[in-house]
């Protein structure tokens, strides 16, 4: 390497390359797996040096020179690196974005890896001062001041003082000026992992979970578990063995859970089994809470890392075990910008450090369980509910037959009753919030539609308003038709109305609905959670985020208010979905001592699926579905990549998948299919019109090597300006 190298730089812009630098003009050059500070057009941007090189094809004359190197030594190594460059080349995805997408807020910015953190403590002179005698005159001051006598020398984080004692700057100003109290910055530390003082013992084993942890034990290196249980098997217990494995070889483990999964009730559950406080990282986290727990995996302070989705990126030191809880959960998969599957990636991170990844679900996707046919994964199987819960009783209401009433079938509002009257707690699923999710006029027959998108607006009564569950558009609900003057009503339920009914029928019932209108506010979705868990709220109404993970003691009657939307759905996937989420809601019913009981509403009681789902359960269903995706060659039998874009001209949006088409031409060969372009499902939202390019092909190389060569040539393409366009690699939603 010459004395002055090529920095190869990632910068945070959306083209598909390094940009190259000198190394500063004083200095020593960035290590690889620094940030650094390069000019880019008029601005200063934060790069990470990706690579050194010794030359570059840019003419020396024109090659600039990298500014400020924002760290000593490198924020990523080798292994992150790698994983990052993978992510980029897999997802078609700016290696800029990728690193943005990597890395914790604070560091994007350019910030420090150790941000220096203000702290006032009392000085000898605060200590010796009459604090009583002050109280008298200044109780505000007093009581900053024996606040801090308590913390001692080391004083508080401002940080701390602001949430003990909101108003304190202002009580401090005097105390400052007599000398009492002082300020000093100190290097944020790296996170001190604090011991919860007692382990708490859990149950012992069962056989099941025995064979199961004794085959994951089977191997320290790359392996991949599918840990296919039942839900309530006790999967959870089984991790925690192996976590703990891992803590006593002084290996760390980064368990990615579902956005809605990271619940307090988990938190407290794995700690207190550990004796650990484990790192956390997920979307809801101050940018400095989320550094911390960043800084505690890389340097190895923090042995068990649970986070969401983009966790996955989470450096760290000595790295031993990843584990993804309910696999199957569409959170993993980002739906916007970079689209990448953390799940995916947890594997492709795993086979890279070379560790196990085990990756947990009572409803396995049929990808994996594809994989584990092959035999490029182990299925281990959890069949039966842990401890003396049974499974729970399924049977199906036919809508069609009984009648529905707001939503509630009179089948269905007996069961209630009596799991009620026997001290039971009841779940509705009904996946829509809202109170309803279509205005009609009783008159003309006109329906309140969305003025951006191809959609309707949905009433939400508690707010008086309509609203777009797709482009957030909100207008007022009024009571007369747009079109003729008559008067509107409501049509369908959603979650309001469902609470609605059930207050007027059950009203000695506390009634608690979940959803993400209901939690919006700070703290009411752990209150709600509470509630139910406890107890106190006998009926639960609620969304999908109601349907994952929890675990409700008291819960013993799961009521499914509308199965039919996923049984005539248009994607590949709607019945794998359907089934998921039914069996996932269902498995919330009798997970202690009482058998729990599901009914499920539906107006097409003979359709295959359900006979197929209630005799055989998840796993006949997953087998049939297999056999059908290889006979109509969808994935896991394909491979595909859905190209979109959006203008605000219906052409645009065509002409610039025109393009695409054409640049592929006949690169892909007999391997490549090309379908479309064609209008999106929903062809105009937020006032853009989307269109769509679907590649498919059996050949997952192939499919790779046309889009590789796609991409510059689409960045640089003179129809894109005009667009909003993206590659979704393995994509989930075709729309
Ligand atoms: P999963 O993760 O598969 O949903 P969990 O690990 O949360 O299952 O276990 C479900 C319930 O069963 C929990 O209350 C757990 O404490 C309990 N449990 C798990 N394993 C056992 C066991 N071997 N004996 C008794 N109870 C168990
Ligand atoms: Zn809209």
């Amino acid at each position: 390497m010459s004395n002055s190298p090529i920095l190869k730089v990632a910068v945070n812009v959306p083209l598909s390359r390094d940009f190259d630098y000198l190394a500063p003009a004083r200095g020593t050059a960035p290590a690889v797996g620094c940030r650094v500070l390069v000019p880019f057009g008029r601005r200063q941007q934060v790069g990470l040096v990706t690579a050194q090189a010794d030359k570059s094809h840019i003419p020396s004359s024109k090659i600039k020179h990298a500014g400020e190197v924002l760290d000593e030594s490198p924020l990523l190594d080798a292994s992150d690196l790698w994983l990052i460059r993978f992510t980029s080349d897999y997802y078609h995805h700016p290696i800029g974005e990728v690193v943005s997408a990597a890395l914790p807020g604070l560091l994007r910015q350019g910030k420090p890896l150790h941000p220096s953190i203000e702290r006032v403590s009392i000085t000898d002179a605060g200590v010796h001062s009459d604090i009583e005698g002050l109280g008298r005159r200044a109780p505000k001051q007093a009581e900053l001041l024996a606040i801090l006598n308590d913390a001692g020398g080391d004083g508080l984080e401002t940080d701390l003082l602001t949430e003990m004692l909101p108003a304190w700057r202002r009580a401090a100003r005097g105390l400052f000026d007599k000398g009492l109290i002082a300020r000093f910055s100190a290097r944020a530390e790296d996170y001190d992992e604090q011991l919860v003082a007692e382990k708490v013992a859990g149950p012992t084993l069962n056989a099941d979970q025995r064979r199961a942890l004794a085959e994951l034990r089977g191997s320290d290196a790359y392996a991949a578990y599918l840990l296919d249980g039942v839900t309530g098997s006790g999967k959870t217990e089984v991790y925690l063995q192996r976590i703990q494995d891992m803590l006593d070889r002084g290996k760390q483990t980064l368990l990615l859970v579902p956005e809605i999964g990271l619940t307090p009730q988990l938190v407290s559950r794995l700690g207190g089994r550990l004796g650990l406080q484990p790192a956390l990282l997920h979307s809801a986290l101050s940018d400095t809470a989320r550094l911390a727990a960043w800084r505690a995996a890389r340097s190895g302070a923090a042995r068990l890392i649970v986070g969401t989705r983009s966790a996955i990126f989470t450096p760290m030191k000595n790295p031993g075990l990843i584990i993804v809880d309910e696999e199957h959960d569409h959170s993993f998969k980002q739906q916007e910008g970079l689209r990448y599957s953390a799940r995916d990636l947890a594997i492709a991170r795993a086979r890279n450090l070379d560790i196990p990844v085990i990756l947990g679900s009572a409803t396995p996707t049929l990808e994996m369980l594809q994989h584990c046919r092959t035999g490029a994964y182990r299925q281990i199987l959890l069949p039966s509910r842990a401890g003396n819960a049974k499974p729970p009783a399924m049977r199906l209401v036919d809508t069609m037959r009984a009648g529905t009433s707001d939503g509630i079938s009179e089948p269905l509002a007996e069961s209630i009753a009596s799991h009620l009257d026997s001290d039971g707690q009841v779940l509705l699923f009904l996946n829509r919030r809202g109170f309803a999710p279509t205005l009609i006029c009783s008159q003309c027959g006109h329906i309140a539609g969305c003025e951006r998108c191809d959609s309707r607006l949905t009433v939400h009564a508690r707010s008086r308003e309509l609203r777009c569950h797709h482009c957030g558009h909100v207008r007022a609900l009024r009571d007369n038709c747009d079109e003729c003057g008559e008067t509107v009503r409501p049509l369908g339920e959603g979650t309001e109305r469902l609470e609605d009914a059930l207050l007027r029928r059950f009203p000695n019932a506390v009634i608690s609905r979940i959803d993400s209108d209901s939690t919006r506010l700070k703290g009411a979705m752990h209150e709600a959670l509470e509630g139910a868990t406890l107890g106190t709220a006998n009926i639960l109404v609620g969304t999908q985020m109601l349907s994952k993970g929890h675990h409700f003691p008291k819960l013993t009657m799961v009521g499914v208010i509308n199965a039919d939307q996923g049984l005539f759905g248009t994607d590949f996937r709607s019945a794998e979905r359907m089934a998921q989420s039914i069996i996932q809601v269902a498995g919330r019913a009798g997970r202690e001592a009482r058998r729990g009981e599901v009914l499920i509403q539906t107006a097409f009681p003979d359709n295959v699926f359900w006979k197929t789902l209630l005799e055989g359960g998840y796993r006949k269903l997953s087998d049939e579905a297999i056999r059908e995706r290889e006979l109509t060659r969808w994935p896991p039998f394909t491979w595909l990549a859905l190209l979109r874009s959006a203008a605000h001209k219906k052409a645009d949006a065509h002409r610039f998948l025109d393009v695409a088409r054409r640049q592929i031409g006949d690169t892909g060969g007999e391997m490549l299919r090309i379908l479309g372009p064609v209008a999106a499902p929903m062809a105009r939202k937020a006032g853009r019109y989307r269109a769509q390019l679907l590649l498919q092909s059996s050949d997952r190389a192939t499919l790779h090597r046309v889009l590789r060569d796609l991409r510059p040539a689409l960045e640089g393409d003179a129809t894109a300006r005009k667009v909003r366009w993206s590659i979704d690699v393995d994509p989930i939603e075709l729309f």
